[in-house]
């Protein structure tokens, strides 16, 4: 196939930056001084954020992880500084690994029905959805990333493989975008008051009805994340269409502006696979909205 595939292009020019420079581009262990777990034995810093992994992960993702979060944190050094103080961290699981198989996250339960975090969909059916699974199977068909102090992201996301369940967006993209609006929580509060004022805008027009970004500020502002980047999958609401960034900042300004104020003119993010990929756009008629129906 005649894809074009940005991830290669930019994996590209970091190969030869480091070969001009006369050095290697490589994972190398964790050092010991962080504490981090002996099951990760690949270590990349990304601006003071450690990326790691098993041995299973091709080095290749460990490097896409770490252009991705270091172009999200350009702009705001102030915000890296305050991730890197407060010890986050990026793992990058392997295709055949799995959420719980990280040692931080071993003893993981599946939500209660009153969690915050469900989507209306789950709430709904609950039962179906997540009663009758175990832990384990619950989270296995969950989510292969998610953000927090100990965020994940996963080996087909990061690298764009077709056997990535959510083939056509950048998940990393969305789960550090969390990192990024904990920090702001922290250290740019006036920010993060702009940023649940937009939230309440959205949600009083309905300008996401039934979208994921409806579920909490922090979903609002992961998912307006990914679009600013461009590696979103297409959103329709009631026939609008919202796919690059000037949709974003005609159809919710208010987003687009708090997101200005994190991002800056960084608007593509190096290794980043899905920027502007045709996937982001499924096949077939575009339907007048794209919330999940349930
Ligand atoms: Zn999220």
């Amino acid at each position: 196939m005649a894809k074009v595939r940005p991830h290669l292009a930019g994996l590209a020019i970091l190969s030869s930056a480091a070969l001009t420079a006369c050095t290697t581009v490589t994972a190398v262990p964790p050092p010991p001084e962080l504490g981090i777990p002996a099951f990760y034995t690949q270590y990349r810093d990304a601006d003071g954020i450690p990326v790691v992994s098993s041995s299973a992960v091709p080095e290749d993702a460990l490097l896409a992880a770490e252009a991705m979060i270091e172009d999200m944190l350009a702009y705001r050094p102030d915000l890296a500084t305050w991730l890197q103080r407060e010890g986050y961290r990026v793992a990058i699981i392997a295709e055949d690994e799995a959420l719980l198989d990280l040692p931080e996250n071993a003893h993981w339960t599946k939500p209660a029905p009153d969690d915050p975090r469900l989507t209306r969909c789950e709430k709904k059916h609950y039962e179906e959805r997540i009663g009758r699974l175990t832990d384990r199977a619950y989270w296995d068909a969950r989510a292969r990333g998610i953000g927090g102090q100990h965020t994940v992201g996963s080996e087909e996301d990061v690298l764009g493989l077709t056997s990535s369940r959510y083939y056509g967006e950048t998940i990393l993209v969305h789960e550090f975008a969390h990192n990024i609006l904990f920090a702001i929580q922290a250290v740019d509060p006036a920010l993060y008051t702009q940023v649940e004022a937009a939230y309440a805008n959205a949600l009083a027009n309905d300008l996401w009805l039934n979208e994921y970004a409806t579920t909490t500020v922090q979903e609002y502002w992961a998912e307006g994340s990914q679009i600013w980047f461009e590696s979103n999958r297409l959103t329709v609401v009631d026939g609008t269409r919202i796919l690059n960034r000037e949709d974003l900042a005609s159809y919710d300004p208010a987003l687009y502006a708090v997101l200005a104020r994190a991002y800056g003119d960084v608007t593509r993010l190096a290794g980043d696979p899905f920027y502007r990929h045709p996937a982001r756009v499924p096949p077939g008629p575009i339907p007048e909205n794209t919330a999940e129906v349930c």
